[in-house]
């Protein structure tokens, strides 16, 4: 059968939805071309915020219209949370945050014969990690590895919990072999990611935590760097620090989960630590780590936040010294205990607190990338364009080199200029 696939939101919906094409390729289907109809559309959707809830329904709609023939399929977040709302839409086959196998096979199942399914498990009662085929289907340079599945942290703002559900982790000796499979496949960079990944391991026997799976995950990497995934700030202790610089794999870019600079507004998204602690987490990074970069997540506006306290955030961005940040205003999410608090912050004025995020960061982004110029940072080169080749530093910067069949080499790279937010140099 052809089949179209689309994603929406995070990382771990990406490796899902990469884990079922493999799953789906294994069995024989393939892609619908451009100008094919497809015989399948599935679409694994988020609903992390309400705007990802209208996003979601925006493309199940429109690849249902744009494929009208074809068994429509909708899993992930949104599904879970509104199976009734993808159905009339028109989904044949409805699934929630889980059993992507299952997904699959339901898929297949209602093209042969025309069987709806429609499968919306109960979140907190899942108790196994659902393990796919890891490995991107394009390409050969970075593959995801999900480590780690559901969130109980109930953060204010947030609907995960309800739809991932309980903290399920992928078995070391999983891990290591899923690893070597890859190492041995050819790829060379290996993200590790998950709902939470700073939780791995609560659910596993012995309890081992994201440490331990970093030394096991780097014993079989072979030529693979290894990136981290988003950290809670509360797992970066030194013993973290220590012994993941010591795998001599991890690349120097960690992307915490910061959300707000100022403690009332962490307290009220009943976040797990303050901005004392996340200065102390940055601190540790930057001692086993020398020139790492930090990126973070930020929500503006959040109900009953105020313009100095806004102003304490931004002051906060700079004495942190990101190197980058994604911005979001804060979006309401019905269900969420965030969404019926007092002090709701207007469109405008998240627009603004926004727009006044978004020119600091930027300031911190050129800072960063400046300090770079003159520096030899190790590159895995991904893409091709007129003779110029493009990949990613360790610590996460766009890089540009000229250079013949880089595809996939990790290289040294002496960085001599900065175009934009392009680092430009030449291959030692
Ligand atoms: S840590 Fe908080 S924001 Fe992240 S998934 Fe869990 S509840 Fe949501």
């Amino acid at each position: 059968m052809r089949y179209i696939i689309a994603t929406l939101g995070c990382k771990v919906n990406q490796y899902e939805t990469q884990g079922m094409e493999r799953l789906l390729q294994s069995h024989g289907h393939r892609a619908a071309l451009p100008c094919e109809q497809a015989d399948a559309v599935i679409v694994n959707t988020c609903a992390v915020t309400a705007e990802s809830g209208r996003k979601s329904r925006q493309t199940i709609r429109r690849l249902h219209e744009e494929h009208p023939d074809a068994v429509l399929a909708v899993c992930g977040c949104y599904a879970q949370l509104e199976p009734d709302e993808a159905a009339e839409i028109g989904a044949a086959v409805i699934f929630g945050a889980a059993d992507r196998a299952k997904t699959v096979e339901a898929v297949e199942k209602a093209v042969a014969e025309g069987a709806q399914r429609r499968d919306i498990d109960k979140p907190f009662e899942r108790r196994v990690f659902e393990a796919l085929p890891a490995g991107a289907v394009d390409g050969r340079t970075r593959a995801m590895l999900k480590v780690q599945d559901g969130c109980v942290n109930f953060c204010s703002y947030c609907i995960i919990p309800y739809t991932r559900g309980r903290l399920r982790s992928l078995p070391l000796d999983e891990a290591r072999a899923e690893t070597a499979r890859l190492a041995s496949e050819g790829y060379r960079e290996l993200v590790l990611t998950g709902i939470e990944i700073a939780s791995y391991g609560v659910d596993l026997p012995g309890r081992p935590g994201l440490a331990d799976l970093i030394e096991t995950v780097a014993e079989a990497a072979g030529e693979m760097r290894l990136r981290l995934g988003s950290l809670e700030p509360t797992v970066i202790t030194e013993d973290f620090c220590r012994r993941s610089a010591a795998t001599g794999k991890v690349c120097r870019h960690f992307h915490l989960s910061l959300q707000s600079g100022c403690d009332k507004t962490l307290k009220a998204m009943n976040r797990k630590y303050d901005c004392v602690r996340f200065l102390e987490a940055a601190e540790l990074l930057r001692r086993d780590f020398p020139g790492c970069a930090l990126t973070a997540d930020l929500i503006v506006g959040f109900p009953g936040e105020t313009e100095n306290e806004h102003a304490e955030t931004l002051a906060f961005l700079r004495r942190v010294g990101f190197a980058d940040v994604h911005v979001f205003p804060y979006s309401r999410r019905p269900g969420t205990p965030a969404d019926t608090m007092p002090g709701q912050c207007s469109r405008a004025v998240k627009t603004r607190r926004a727009q006044e995020a978004q020119q600091t960061v930027k300031e911190l982004r050129r800072a960063f990338l400046q300090e770079s110029v003159g520096l030899t940072l190790p590159v895995l080169f991904e893409t091709e364009e007129n003779g110029f080749w493009r990949g990613h530093s360790d610590t996460y910067a766009l890089v540009c080199a000229q250079g013949d069949h880089l595809r996939g080499q990790l290289r040294q790279l002496r960085v001599e200029g900065l175009e934009g937010d392009l680092l430009k140099g030449s291959l030692v």
